[in-house]
């Protein structure tokens, strides 16, 4: 049988510790007992370990491990996802997606065309979208979480200097595909792998003054395909694009 894999928020060299939610849910609903066994997840690497002390306290729990045998970790996919903001429970649904196939990082974004009032709250939103992927992480037996960083106007963003392949979903490109644009990438990044940055526009997509600051800051412009797909779809299947590429 599987064993469940737990992500630590503290951890040392040979112990690591749940707390809160999480912890509560394994001491109440799951009735964790020393010497219970679970792969633990601590600062990105892979522990077989034995839970040593549990502490049932409301949001206050704690259930602490001694870390055993290293395992093999799986590393995340080299791609930051630039993803604007848009209507809160798609976009949610897509970070869920997005870490369960490998997204190293998500760099919210706010366009031109995201809504005002979803612009206002995603600040306040963006811890919510860091348990989304803390849980799904967690499902997916990953051995990392994917950093969520905090929302950013796009034209802030793009800016940014990066030693990234920045490239941008453009669904009016027709010359280009994303396939194109990351093989290019893996063979320039030789024995390494690419560091990728892909950028998804919001439901009205692009406006014309961002496709034009995407081109002056050295954002490549590719498609994928000829029919136009909801961001969600989008960030699905450029990630799959770029895992088919390089794994
Ligand atoms: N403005 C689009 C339209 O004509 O209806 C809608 C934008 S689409 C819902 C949201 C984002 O998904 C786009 O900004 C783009 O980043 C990405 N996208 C969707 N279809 C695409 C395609 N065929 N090629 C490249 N990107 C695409």
């Amino acid at each position: 049988m599987t064993r469940r894999r737990w992500i630590a928020e503290r951890w040392d060299e040979a112990t690591a510790t749940l707390v809160g939610a999480q912890a509560e849910h394994l001491a109440r609903v799951l009735r964790a007992q020393p010497g219970m066994e679970a792969d633990v997840v601590a600062g990105g690497r892979v522990f077989h370990a034995q839970v040593a002390a549990v502490s049932l306290a409301g949001s206050e729990s704690e259930v602490r491990f001694n870390l055993a045998a290293e395992l093999d970790a799986d590393p995340a996919l080299p791609v930051t996802l630039v993803l604007s903001v848009y209507k809160f429970d798609r976009m949610e649904w897509a970070i869920e997606k997005a870490t369960e196939l490998g997204v190293a990082a998500i760099a919210p974004v706010i366009a031109r065309r995201t809504e005002k009032h979803l612009a206002q709250a995603a600040l306040k939103r963006a811890e919510r979208w860091r348990r989304i992927a803390h849980e799904a992480s967690q499902q997916a037996r990953r051995s990392d979480v994917p950093l969520i960083h905090d929302p950013l106007p796009l034209i802030e963003y793009a800016r940014v200097a990066s030693n990234s392949t920045r490239i941008v979903l453009a669904e009016q490109e027709r010359t280009t595909t994303l396939r194109c644009a990351v093989e290019e990438a893996a063979a320039a990044a030789e024995k390494e792998m690419p560091s990728l940055e892909i950028a998804i526009g919001p439901e009205g997509g692009w406006a014309p003054n961002e496709e034009s600051l995407f081109d002056a800051n050295g954002w490549r412009a590719v498609s994928l395909g000829p029919r136009i797909v909801r961001a969600e779809t989008a960030a699905i299947a450029a990630l799959a694009v770029i895992a088919a590429c390089l794994e």
